[in-house]
This record gives structure tokens, sequence and C-alpha cells, in this order.
């Protein structure tokens, strides 16, 4: 072996028994505890002042931030007049994420707890009408059940009446200290780098671990001097502010921006598993292509992503099959939104020509103005590769120059392998539509018209949404779904750029460090935020918050 492969061998262990040793439960033995000891709630006399300026709105503190919730929902269980709200509410989670086999009998026994007068635990503030469609359906095993108690009864209910009482209490200056301890500066440091992962624009994705956590990432380094000299800024920026804004599983999730000397780096969502394009092409090279219910399966989750991204305003631009990237059990999210592009309020088109060659939408290409559509016609073209292990507008092989490729997208009609089934091609044809107003997509604030398409008969939705639903393939965890570490190639060096002060305030900008709800997930999901999280004896209080 030479010493390059070596050196792959090497890289790869260490990341694979990295990788290997982090299901939630034993992140602690893999921590580093000097870093562990830096993440310490202060004294609240410490944090006292951010009272009054911590994010407290009822959505955004008790429902969406997991550390804010799991306090209120603390504090709700001191308070015997809200005992039966948390307790239903915590039931209702419990649903939402249980087995399939398991919800008949949880639903039933919830409906005599809650949803009947006679029952001591009767929930009152349900009112009627969620109370009987409840009570009708129950039998039938829906993940969207009790969506409607929860969202339009309980919270509504739970902001009225127990809002107030939450910030008087002695749960809210904890969430006050969780909120300085976040807001603390973060620092390359706290990371240990494994192998790259692969290779961008403006440097490499490393593998690295949250010293103090255990947590297990990706490192997407900027290279400031790069980014400087092919003006790349816009993109990072708009990079950064979309990934810091959108949550969803199916979209990389980012957990912390920082800056180093050299770098300006993405921390986010690790996808072990390599991406669609490697899939389909490098894994059984005779057989290329995915059959229609695993192409189907992926399907699903990137319309989830797209119509997240929608939802949020943002046009993606370059959706393709290498861009969809795999978690270790072989669930798939988007990634690289380097070019994408927000629609500002009040505004619904854009322009601009950005993708990549053979995916790019008619409208597009041909200098309109178009809005998520493009979107759309990119995921036509994706599906149909998936399946036919090549493009819509490129013969197997062929070398064809972009005018040719545009050319045909703007006039040749595309035409269907015969293992396509009705469905697939319907389906595609509805994509691939050159023109946008007749093109499948996002309608009404939803993708539910698509969603509906016969080549989804059998998909369960909201399993899926919720990420119940067993991919149909897993990728191996001892496998490295990356290139060797030679063959990721090397970047040539930069010259003649100088960093001044407006570079810096830009920098500066970038980082902003922790981002709050995959913050406080790491923080719950490792056990720091139980370790943290301590309570005096009998009533008393901890010494921490004692003024
Ligand atoms: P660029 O925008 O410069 O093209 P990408 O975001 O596409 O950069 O990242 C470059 C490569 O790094 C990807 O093709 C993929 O191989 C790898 N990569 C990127 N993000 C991740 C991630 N979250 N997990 C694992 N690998 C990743
Ligand atoms: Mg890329
Ligand atoms: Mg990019």
């Amino acid at each position: 072996m030479d010493m390059g492969g070596l050196e792959t061998v090497v890289a790869n262990s260490a990341y694979v028994s990295a990788r290997g040793s982090i299901d939630s439960a034993a992140a602690a033995t893999m921590r580093d505890k000097k870093y562990r000891t830096k993440l310490n709630l202060p004294h609240i006399r410490q944090c006292e002042h951010m009272k009054t300026t911590v994010d407290s709105s009822f959505d955004s503190m008790c429902v969406r931030q997991s550390i804010g919730k799991r306090l209120f929902q603390q504090y709700l269980e001191s308070e015997p007049a809200h005992k039966n709200s948390v307790d239903l509410w915590k039931d209702i989670e419990d649903y939402n994420v249980a087995q399939e086999n398991d919800r008949a009998k949880k639903a039933q026994k919830m409906v005599n707890k809650y949803y009947e007068s006679s029952s001591k635990n009767f929930c009152d503030f349900l009112g009627d009408k969620a109370v009987s469609r409840v009570k009708e359906d129950y039998k039938n095993i829906r993940g969207d059940l009790f969506k409607e108690s929860e969202k339009h009864q309980l919270l509504v209910q739970l902001e009225a009446k127990a809002l107030n009482g939450f910030k008087d209490s002695m749960y809210f200056l904890r969430y006050v200290q969780f909120k300085w301890l976040e807001s603390q500066p973060v620092t390359e440091d706290w990371f240990m780098d494994f192998r790259v992962l692969g290779k961008g624009g403006f440097g490499e994705v490393h593998a690295c671990q949250m010293k103090a956590t255990g947590k297990m990432y990706a490192n997407k380094k900027l290279s400031k001097k790069r980014l400087k000299k092919r003006k790349g800024y816009d993109g990072a920026i708009i990079e950064k502010r979309i990934l810091a804004k959108v949550h969803s599983r199916f979209i990389v999730t980012l957990a912390y921006a920082f800056q180093t000397k050299i770098d300006l780096c993405l921390v986010m969502t690790i996808m072990n598993g390599g991406d669609l394009r490697y899939h389909m092409y490098n894994v059984d090279e005779k057989n290329p292509g995915f059959n229609e219910n695993r192409a189907c399966y992926y399907m699903a989750q990137i319309i989830c992503g797209l119509e997240h991204l929608h939802q949020h305003r943002f046009v993606y631009r370059d959706l393709k099959p290498e861009n969809v990237l795999l978690d270790d059990i072989g669930h798939v999210r988007l990634s690289d939104l380097g070019l994408a592009v927000e629609l500002p309020p009040g505004k619904d088109k854009t322009q601009g020509y950005a993708g990549t060659p053979g995916f790019m939408a008619p409208e597009l290409l041909q200098k309109k103005e178009y809005d998520y559509t493009v979107d759309y016609f990119t995921l036509g073209v994706t599906l149909y590769e998936m399946v036919a292990a090549k493009g819509p507008f490129r013969c197997r092989g062929e070398q064809v120059d972009n005018n040719e490729v545009t050319r045909r997208i703007l006039n040749d009609p595309v035409s269907y392998p015969p293992t396509f089934s009705q469905e697939l091609k319907d389906l595609c044809e509805g994509l691939i539509e050159k023109d946008p107003e007749k093109r499948l997509g996002f309608k009404n604030n939803e993708c539910a018209e698509l969603k509906n398409q016969s080549f989804f008969k059998e998909l369960n939705w909201g399993r899926l949404e919720a990420g119940m639903l067993p991919p149909p393939f897993v990728p191996d965890a001892k496998m490295v779904y990356a290139k060797d570490i030679d063959d990721v190639g090397a970047f040539s060096t930069i010259k003649g750029v100088v960093i001044d002060n407006k570079d810096n305030e830009f920098y500066n900008e970038f980082a902003t460090g922790n981002v709050p709800i995959p913050w406080q997930e790491e923080m719950i999901e490792t056990g720091v935020f139980g370790e943290l999280n301590v309570w005096g004896q009998n009533g008393k209080l901890p010494n921490d918050l004692d003024p």
C-alpha cells in the first residue's frame, strides 16, 4: 500500500470509530472533559440583565426552542392548575413519534383520559369540534390525529393562562441562564477535525466533533481569500442565512457559524451516507440508477425539503442528485444552498442565471423572471435521472456543450425509457413541463397537488414527514462514502489578495456563533442539558439561582 492509501485508511478509521460511538447515549464517553467543564451555567446575577432582552415570545420560547420548551413543561408540571395540560401535551408528543402498532392503544387511552367529559382529567378547553373529531377518528392510525387539539386549543390556552406565570418563575431564570450560555462565542478550538468528506468551490468539508458534547458535525470551510478573489461573499452569507433560518429534517441544519484566521466555517448536520449521485452511479456500476420504489422515497423527502424552503420564500435553484445527501440511516436532506435566493416580501419573482446545465428550467434559461417553479423543473430532471441513470436531455455517456443542452431544454420533447411505469412518466411529464404555468409544484403555500400524484399512492406522507418511514436503503456504518484523501484534490494557492477592514466587517457579520434551536437540541440530545439543569432539594432554590 502506498503512503497516500495508508493516510486514507488511518483517517477513515478515526472517523468511523468517532462516528460509531456517537449514538447520543455514548456521546458522553467521547467528550473532552476540559471543554465540557467550560459549558457551565452562570450565576443568575451574571445574566439577569438578559431577562428583558431574551427571546420570550410564546411560540419561540415555549414551543420551538427545545430547552425553552423543556423548562416551560417543567414549570407546568410544578403547577397543579396546569398538570392536566402538560400531561396531554406530552402524551400527544409521545403519540406523534410512536410506532404505528402502538398508536391505537395510546390513542384509546388518551381519548378516555382527556376527551371524555366524564373523566376527571377531561380537558374542557379542547372545544367540541376537536373533541368530536378525535373521538370519531382515533381508530384510524394517523400522524396528525391530535394536531388540531395541540395547535389550536392546547397551546392557545397555555399562552393565555401560563405564559406570565412561567416568566415569573425560577424556570424562566434557568432559561435565561441557558440563553446566556448559548450566546457565548464559539471558536475553532471547540471542534476536533476528522477526515475530509468532500471538496467545495471555496474549501474542504471535514467531519468534526464538538469537543464539549461529543456530537459529530460537518464543517464546511470557506477560504477567506478564495471567497474574496472569486466574489463569493454574497453566496456565502445567503447560504448561512438560509441554513440558520430553516429547520427541517429534510434540509441540512446549521448549528454554528464562526471564523478562523483563514476560513469562514459552517458547522452543520453531518451526512455520512454520501450523495445520491454517488449511489446512483458508483455503488453498482453495472446497474446504475434506482428502482422506482427507492426513487419514490427520495422524491418524497426532497419534496418536503423544497416545500419548506418555498414556505420560507427561498428558491433553491440547484437541486440535483449531487446536492442531496444521505445520513447514517438513509434519510436524505437537501444541501449546498449557496445558489438560493430569497423572494423579499411583496415581490414574487426573481431573475438571474443560476443552476447546473441540464437541470435549469426554460424560463430561467430565457432570462425571464421566475419563482419557485424552477425548482420543480429541476425536481423532474432529478427524478428522471434517478431512474433512467441519465439526464432527460443527454444520452448516456454523451459529451454535449451547454448551448446544445439549452437548445434541447427549450425545444425538444423528452423521451421516456420503456421501463418507466405510467405513474412515473406522468409525474416526470408534469414536472419537466416547459411552461411554468402548467408545471406541477407549489400552490397555495403547499405541495398538496404534487403529493397526491398517483406515483405516490402507496406512500404514507404523515409518517414520512415525522421521520418514521424506514428508508429503502441503509448505508453501511463501516463504509466511508467519500473519496480517498488523495483524490479529493488540492486547492491552488491564492495570491495577491489582501484582507482589509471592510472584509473583516463582513466576516464578523457572518460569524454569528451558535444557532439557538440546533444548539439546544445538541445540549439535550447529548445529555448536557440534563446535567446542568439541576434543582435544589425540597423546593429550595439551587445555588446558582439564589440571589
Ligand atoms: P460547494 O457549495 O462549494 O459546492 P458543498 O456544500 O457542495 O460545497 O460541499 C462540498 C462537498 O462536501 C459535497 O459535495 C459533499 O461531498 C461534502 N459535504 C457537504 N456538506 C456535507 C455534509 N453536511 N455532510 C457530509 N458531507 C458534506
Ligand atoms: Mg456543491
Ligand atoms: Mg454551493
